[in-house]
């Protein structure tokens, strides 16, 4: 099914409504969109944007396939994500993601760190993503790895390994990023070879970056084709 998974409105940082992108992705030919937004513990707007995806979706029944997740950044390097588990039932499915890689001794490593140790990140980043696989309120981890990108952190062939025997255990989704371009080759590569499953999402803010990455949303269903889509 021609889809997109990961789509933010004006309940967080997009600049469209739930409706406006739902309209977009009609348009562009999908069959599925995941309407979801960034939360936090405290966000109050939750339970109003839950309410608003069951109204879009049963308005859209029969057009198009709504459905709703919210993404949750991880917050300590146990893979503790910013979520009030009372919204966890309410929505079809929590993307994880590591956005600032949290550090064990400050709170996040930043942007702005003057050469931060790289050995030093990547444990913490290590440790942080076994978290997330092992932490039952996520089901889709959302852009995988992108997040070591800034740092310049290769994931070598060994790490690869062991995220995709971990990744198997977990029987958790790993989100193919349109967006990001990741995961990186040789770790899709792995992941389609453990026959782990996939989602596929643009991470778009707008109706106009679906309509710019739609033509490789639908590369990408064509290259997954034979792999264990959701
Ligand atoms: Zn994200
Ligand atoms: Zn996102």
């Amino acid at each position: 099914m021609l889809s997109d998974l990961h789509n933010h409105s004006i309940f967080s940082d997009g600049i469209n409504t739930c409706e406006e992108l739902i309209e977009q992705a009609i348009s562009l030919g999908l069959q599925r969109i995941g309407l979801v937004d960034h939360v936090w513990r405290n966000s109050e707007w939750a339970l109003d944007f839950i309410e608003t995806t069951n109204r879009l979706k049963e308005k859209y029944e029969g057009i198009i396939q709504v459905v709703s997740g919210l993404e949750a950044k991880a917050l300590t390097c146990t893979g503790e994500i910013d979520l009030n588990d009372k919204w966890r039932d309410k929505v079809d499915y929590i993307l994880g993601a590591i956005h600032r890689i949290p550090s064990s001794s400050n709170q996040f490593y930043s942007k702005s760190d003057k050469l931060p140790d790289r050995s030093k990140v990547y444990e913490d980043w290590m440790s942080t993503i076994q978290g997330l696989l092992k932490n039952d309120m996520v089901d889709i981890v959302a852009h995988p790895a992108a997040e070591l990108i800034q740092y310049q952190i290769p994931l070598d062939d060994e790490t690869i390994k062991m995220l995709c025997h971990l990744g198997k255990a977990s029987g958790k989704v790993f989100e193919v990023n349109v967006k990001y371009k990741v995961p990186v080759q040789a770790y899709l590569d792995q992941l389609i070879a453990n026959g782990i499953p996939l989602s596929i999402g643009s991470d778009s803010h707008s109706t106009a970056q679906q309509k710019l990455y739609i033509k490789d949303i639908i590369a990408m269903h064509k290259r997954l084709a034979s792999c264990n889509l959701i």
